[in-house]
């Protein structure tokens, strides 16, 4: 194959410059087995952030790889507007994982295409309009999404946010007003009916929310936070759209859906990411009555619902089932946060260790009081980890997030090894 800088050279002067890597010396992959990845020279990497969290239960899965290879050799492609088996199975598959009352899916190619559906649904059912997102949250790079996407830098201000309100995301480490949980009284959750009342028409489409934050920086709220947010929504009319795409499939490990670490049931549920272990494949499943609104309407995705993505996601859900991928992430999550908040008694730099199961992020800041966000150090960080053969990702408002998202498969060795690197890293940083 050709060389990294024949690749660097084709992708400067081919590839949009809206397509950006990570490293200063950018890594190039070219084989991948379960947790690990190759580069060009043979060097193996521990790929702790699963492509970007999507890679769930390991690259080239030998039993999703006999799958899809058999599926691609009979069938490669047709649409919805015929019949073909693997888009009701995997459809019926998916309802079985589903809190009760979801179960009708609409099939699309990507998460953000999924919150796009999951929005137009909601604002049809509803009659309303505005949508409320959480600060520092993602959802996707369309239009719509764009808008929703609390990350000033990730817009553009020629594709204004239209009907899209914030509120505060339960990110207790920078409490916007200084308190601290619980004495709080959950008063960020609360502030959900002041957006609604003073930005609003007073009724609303949905609220739409991670219910543990990815590209925000693994913020996790304080357990009632999505409860009250719910409650406060669903009074004022609107529809609680769950974005399960990071959060969903177990990655979280006390529960399949994140949500449900919350004890809160979404009128819907947006899906992509770790649901196809890396095929273009995202999903919105909803009530039968919501999905209604979408009967008798011409509204088409090409490569929705098409049989090789499909097979490769009933095959992704199957070996989550069959293989304790969900127990593996509690199990080596936990240690795995329990070995980072040990390496916080360390290290200043440290401030807040947060996430469940193998959904973790570890914010850095340059000082423990001011919390001044430590930017150049995690990129620094995240340098030294890959020389040292370990990919981690990095997040938040500011990037001073790392972010730890393996392949489910994740075995208790790899983490110590991670802790480990980590830690060499942290104490390079030092002198
Ligand atoms: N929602 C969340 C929570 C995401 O993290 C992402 C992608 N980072 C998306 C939606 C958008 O997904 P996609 O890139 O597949 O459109």
């Amino acid at each position: 194959g050709p060389s990294r800088e024949e690749v660097i050279a084709l992708r400067t002067q081919y590839v949009s410059p809206g397509v950006i890597t990570y490293y200063k010396d950018p890594l190039m992959i070219v084989e991948g087995k379960m947790q690990y990845v190759w580069d060009e020279k043979g060097s193996r990497y521990l790929d702790a952030f699963a492509g970007i969290v999507t890679v769930s239960v390991g690259h080239c899965h030998p039993q999703i790889i006999e799958k899809v290879q058999a599926q691609t050799g009979k069938l490669q492609h047709t649409t919805t507007i015929y019949l073909h088996p693997t888009i009701a199975q995997f459809a019926e598959k998916l309802a079985a994982k589903m809190p009760e009352g979801l179960s009708r899916t609409y099939f699309t190619n990507s998460g953000s295409e999924a919150n796009e559906i999951a929005i137009l649904s909601a604002r049809e059912h509803t009659g309303n309009t505005d949508v409320i997102a959480l600060r520092n949250c993602y959802h996707g790079g369309t239009a719509t999404t764009m808008g929703l996407t609390a990350h000033g830098t990730w817009k553009f201000k020629t594709n204004p946010a239209l009907n899209v309100l914030h509120t505060h995301a339960g990110y207790c480490y920078r409490c916007p007003y200084g308190l601290s949980y619980p004495s709080c009284d959950l008063r960020c959750a609360h502030d959900v009916k002041d957006v609604i009342q003073y930005q609003t028409s007073g009724e609303v489409a949905c609220f739409i929310g991670e219910p543990i934050q990815g590209v925000g920086g693994a913020v996790t709220p304080p357990k009632e936070f999505f409860q009250v947010v719910y409650d406060i929504v669903r009074q004022h009319g609107g529809l609680c759209i769950a974005d399960e795409v990071q959060g969903g499939f177990g990655r979280t490990g006390e529960h399949y859906w994140s949500h449900q670490n919350w004890g809160v049931v979404p009128d819907g549920i947006t899906m992509a990411k770790g649901i196809g272990n890396g095929a273009p494949l995202g999903a919105f499943t909803t009530t039968p009555d919501i999905s209604q609104v979408m009967k008798n309407r011409i509204h088409f995705n090409t490569y929705g619902g098409n049989p090789i993505s499909m097979t490769q996601g009933l095959a992704t859900l199957e070996v989550i089932d069959e293989q304790g991928i969900q127990e593996n992430a509690r199990v080596i999550g936990g240690h795995l946060k329990e070995r980072l908040l040990g390496l916080q008694e360390k290290h200043a730099l440290i401030g807040e260790v947060r996430g469940m199961g193998l959904m973790l992020g570890v914010e850095l800041v340059r000082n423990r009081q001011t919390k001044e966000p430590a930017n150049t150090e995690a990129a620094s960080v995240m340098e030294r980890m890959k020389e040292h053969g370990v990919l981690i990702g990095k997040g938040g408002l500011h990037g001073n997030t790392l972010r730890i998202k393996p392949p489910m498969c994740l075995t208790k060795d790899d983490a110590d090894y991670l802790v480990d690197t980590l830690d060499i890293c942290l104490d390079k940083l030092k002198s």
